[in-house]
């Protein structure tokens, strides 16, 4: 019985309707990829990197960081793997890294901003990532993204970081597909311009939702204002969904609501067609999946899209 469950768990999952929906895990590095796989991921839709940066003296090299990347891509066994470049910054102070102390870090150079101020940071794993996505299903992604101006730049770094490999003779592929993280309001606000220049964004719920609320994620004293289901981030979901339809790019999701599988409808209804998550919680989402409708899904994210507060999403979806 074990067995017959885990086969289900590792086939895809497709609605009633037969829309195939892969459903990825989200990994710290890879020694997390196997649980990966043995759970039924289809991939990975969230490597965050800034694991391999932490609780060291100095930063990973450019071969150590390869090297990670190459072992979760090997692990996946063929399965796309999506790695975020670092995401850190005053919040998850890296003393090599000397970021300077901040009155807000949630507000102050992190993730995206700070490598575009450390460009060698940046280069050294861009130039990692490019030697291990050839041959290799890895895409890139870049977390905190705010603008057009900064997705140009970043964009700008990564093929720099390939005309110098290729100058050196190492071997990239010509393209690898690239994406951001919709987390900042400003992104959500911006999609239809942001998805023109990229492969696929992924919708971090997590970030996007204390943003958009004004509540601190990890403050238990305004935990019931940041909450992904509020009708304030469902807009801005629907509203990122739509711009990447419109451009003909995929829209994911990979913070925690992806992985609520009594949100699995709505979330699909909004037009999510890529979801990501802790590991444990892919059997359940992809249980989710097969159970859908997508006809029905659409008319329950209308329903979700007209309520007043969170707590009618909540009642609406069973929670
Ligand atoms: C998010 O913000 O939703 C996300 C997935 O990124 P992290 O949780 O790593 O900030
Ligand atoms: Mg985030």
């Amino acid at each position: 019985a074990r067995e017959a469950a885990r086969s289900k768990s590792a086939a895809p999952a497709a609605t009633c309707d037969g829309t195939v929906v892969p459903v990825m895990a989200n990994i710290g590095g890879p020694a997390d990829a196997a649980r990966a796989l043995t759970s039924g991921a289809d991939g990975v839709g969230l490597f965050r990197t800034e694991f391999l940066f932490l609780e060291r003296q100095d930063a990973p090299s450019e071969d150590e960081q390869y090297a990670a990347y190459v072992a979760a891509a090997e692990a996946m066994a063929g399965r796309p793997v999506i790695i975020r470049t670092l995401d850190i910054g005053g919040d998850k102070p890296v003393p090599y890294l000397d970021t300077p102390r901040e009155d807000n870090p949630f507000l102050g150079q992190r993730g995206a901003r700070l490598c575009l101020a450390r460009p060698a940071l940046l280069r050294t794993q861009l130039r990692a990532l490019w030697r291990a996505a050839s041959g290799r299903d890895i895409w890139i992604m870049y977390p905190m993204i705010s603008d057009v101006a900064e997705l140009r730049a970043v964009l700008a770094a990564q093929e720099a970081a390939r005309r110098e490999l290729v100058a050196e003779g190492v071997e990239t592929p010509a393209k690898v597909k690239t994406g951001i993280m919709i987390e900042v309001p400003a992104a959500a606000a911006m999609a239809d311009k942001l998805a023109g220049l990229c492969d696929f964004v992924s919708i971090g719920t997590n970030d996007l939702t204390q943003y958009v609320m004004a509540a601190d994620r990890g403050n238990p004293a305004v935990a019931h204002l940041c909450d992904s289901l509020h009708p304030a981030v469902l807009r801005l979901i629907a509203r990122t969904c739509e711009a990447g339809a419109a451009a003909g790019i995929e829209v994911g999701m990979c913070g925690e609501l992806a992985g609520e599988a009594k949100a699995t409808p709505l979330l699909l209804g909004l037009g999510l067609v890529e979801l990501s998550m802790s590991a444990g919680l892919v059997p359940e989402v992809k249980e989710a999946v097969r159970g859908a409708d997508l006809a029905a899904c659409r008319a329950l994210a209308q329903k979700a899209l007209a309520c007043d507060t969170a707590g009618e999403v909540r009642a609406l979806l069973g929670f």
